[in-house]
């Protein structure tokens, strides 16, 4: 079959050695996510090893002759994060991206490309960990389609007296509606986080250092939301937040 050859610019989210030397890489894209051969990948001094290293950006020439067999023909590093690595923090918080990425959205749905990608801008300029990965824990809840009322009472709509948040009750509720709920009072701090997380856009991903504690048991309760909704664990979460303890 002819080469017939697509440049496409994105983000190495997954690399899995496949059979001897070769790799199969998942490339987030802005507008999706794809799983590409890496031909003989698996080995350092192969052409395209640089293609097959997970959170730098790369510009991929795919052969896309055959749609259900995509494989990488050349390629150049446009952002190199790997300095990240030698980070424990940043790398599980990258891994725990990943994994969001992977298993919860589906190949064409739309994904938190800018999110992921201010994401490493602002670990690489060594912004807090949590913060940033309760945003992008947000943003992703938020295109999946899983949004939490912020701006209003789940139950009534009233946008005063807001006095709890809760996930599994659907996001705030008012004073008047408190009592017919099964929810608590939530404190003031807890509830600033959880609207500041999902009303910040990506580009202000870096406008503020969220307080730790309240931020760390808000991460908590939305990785725990996630798994129980969609059905999957996330196992980078756990290690994350025993690295930033
Ligand atoms: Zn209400």
């Amino acid at each position: 079959m002819p080469k017939k050859i697509a440049t496409v610019d994105g983000y190495i989210i997954q690399a899995n050695k496949y059979k001897e030397r070769d790799t199969i890489i998942t490339l987030l894209t802005p507008s999706d996510k794809k799983t590409v051969l890496v031909r003989g990948g698996y080995k350092p001094e192969a052409k395209n090893h640089g293609a097959t290293l997970l959170f730098n950006k790369v510009r991929l020439d795919i052969n896309i002759a055959n749609p259900h067999f995509l494989y990488v023909d050349g390629h150049q590093t446009l952002i190199n994060n790997t300095s990240l690595y030698e980070n424990l923090t940043y790398s599980l918080l990258g891994q725990y991206a990943n994994e969001i990425l992977i298993k919860f959205f589906q190949d064409d749905d739309i994904l938190p490309y800018d999110y992921y990608e201010k994401m490493f801008m602002a670990a690489k300029n060594g912004f807090d960990a949590v913060t940033l990965a309760f945003i992008f824990t947000c943003a992703s809840i938020n295109l999946l389609g899983l949004s939490p009322s912020v701006d209003e009472c789940v139950m009534c709509g009233a946008k005063k007296n807001l006095v709890a948040f809760d996930l599994t009750e659907g996001g705030f509720i008012c004073n008047k509606c408190l009592p017919e709920s099964n929810v608590s009072p939530s404190n003031i701090e807890y509830m600033k986080v959880f609207r500041y997380g999902f009303k910040v856009k990506a580009s202000q991903m870096e406008h503020a250092t969220l307080p730790r504690m309240t931020t760390l048991n808000c991460l908590n309760e939305l990785s725990m939301y996630l798994e129980e909704q969609l059905g999957y664990k996330i196992n980078a979460i756990k290690l994350f937040l025993e690295s930033v303890k």
